[in-house]
């Protein structure tokens, strides 16, 4: 199932070759630098915050088959910092040069139907669901699935193409958008919404040897379906909580026979009937790449979730990484460059008030180069650690209150 051609490390001075452009491609290219390889990195955007940082951009389209050519004469090894990657196109790399994840790996990761009933085979729990493929599918909706969150099985990011339905009705309405109101409609599943407690997620790098380390899981709050924060310290969670979302992570991974960077979130429900813990675990999907949650690792950790990347792509040894200091992580949207409305209700585009973030202690501003601040684009964030979880707090409040962002409280 892994697509590895050679169980040699791939040693300083090769080059490294991801799949994308984005804000994740650029801090693997970054860290990829920092340890002495070369780097290329294929994607059409010749602005893509990645391409412009590689020592190779290849502006070329993902199904090009002549620039695949020459990204894989290019690369010794190749991974990918999206999951809508084509796994075709991780299919035809794989033959020519080492590539992970696998393709098959991405596929479960690119379609909630196929990564739903991977974690039912895994013994993992999910949310109660049904897949929803037709209008005849809608009509014999099982009601105790309602209110749900009707969501489309490919293609959804950051809340994007996901309804939430209350009755029937709403189910009908919500399928024909989301479904395109075509003949060969997109499959979609409609899942039960829980009454969450809190959400987490936890990122693991898995070697070809089958060896696993994961960074310490952390607490993610979502605001309009966005990750806006995540918590990483001491009382964050319950151990239970923690120990079961790693033996989680670990048998997911395991069962793909994955290999590379792989995140897994999670939601966590209040159990009064669970006599051993208050708590119950279901998963809700995995990225295969470094992920949002994980940007914390590399201001607050001796290995970043981009190093671990990089040592299961060249086989070189993995050590568990180690968090070295209390973090939080604000997540920096496209809205907060949307200042003041100005003449016949347009938007005056303004730069946040950078040097009064970089005089608070302990906060490291990551931004990512996008040229356009769309309204819920990421356009960056920022990492606050300190030597105390209530430093880290003050200088994220301090923070929110400058940007203009609700606050947050730490658990
Ligand atoms: P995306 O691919 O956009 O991240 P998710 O399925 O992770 O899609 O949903 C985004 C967010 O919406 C979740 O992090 C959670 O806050 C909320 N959400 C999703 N599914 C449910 C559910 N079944 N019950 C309650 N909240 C949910
Ligand atoms: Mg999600």
């Amino acid at each position: 199932m892994t697509s590895n051609r050679s169980t040699l490390p791939l040693l300083p001075g090769a080059t490294l070759g991801v799949l994308g452009g984005g804000q994740l491609g650029k801090m693997f290219v970054h860290c990829a630098q920092r340890m002495g390889y070369k780097t290329a990195v294929l994607d059409p955007d010749p602005q893509s915050p990645a391409g412009l940082v590689s020592h190779f951009h290849l502006m070329k389209d993902f199904s090009d088959e002549n620039a695949l050519q020459d990204f894989a004469r290019l690369c010794d090894g190749v991974t990918t910092e999206f999951e809508n990657v084509p796994a075709q196109t991780m299919e035809w790399l794989s033959n020519r040069v080492s590539v992970n994840p696998s393709a098959f790996a991405v596929s479960i990761a690119q379609d909630r139907i196929s990564e739903k009933q991977h974690f039912v085979n895994c013994g993992v729990p999910v949310a109660p669901y049904t897949v929803i493929q037709s209008q005849a599918d809608v009509r014999k909706t099982d009601l105790a699935l309602l209110p749900g969150l009707l969501k489309t099985a490919r293609l959804g990011y950051d809340g994007k193409g996901q309804i939430k339905v209350q009755n029937l009705q709403d189910l009908e309405t919500a399928w024909d958008h989301l479904s395109g109101y075509t003949k060969h409609p997109m499959p979609c599943v409609l899942e039960k919404l829980l009454p969450l407690d809190f959400e987490c997620s936890v990122i693991l790098g898995r070697n070809r040897s089958g060896q696993i380390v994961h960074l310490p899981p952390q607490r993610n709050i979502h605001r309009d379906g966005i990750l806006a924060l995540t918590q990483v310290h001491e009382g964050c969670f319950p151990v239970s909580v923690k120990n079961q979302v790693i033996e989680y992570a670990q048998s997911i991974a395991q069962k793909l026979d994955y290999v590379g960077v792989l995140c897994v979130e999670f939601f966590v429900l209040k159990d009064p009937t669970n006599h051993l813990s208050p708590y119950s675990l279901v998963v809700n999907e995995i990225a295969p790449r470094p992920h949002n949650s994980g940007h914390y690792s590399v201001e607050s950790c001796d290995v970043s979730q981009f190093e671990l990347q990089i040592r299961c792509l060249t086989n070189m040894p993995l050590t568990t990484p180690r968090q070295h200091s209390p973090a939080v992580m604000l997540n920096l949207l496209g809205d907060l460059w949307q200042a003041s409305s100005v003449e016949r209700d347009a938007l005056a585009i303004e730069e946040p008030n950078w040097a009064s973030i970089l005089k608070i202690p302990g906060a490291h501003l990551n931004l990512y180069g996008k040229a356009e601040p769309r309204l819920s684009r990421k356009m960056g964030h920022i990492t606050f650690n300190g030597s105390s979880v209530s430093e880290i707090y003050g200088s994220l409040n301090q923070a929110t209150h400058i940007l203009g962002i609700t606050p947050f409280v730490s658990p």
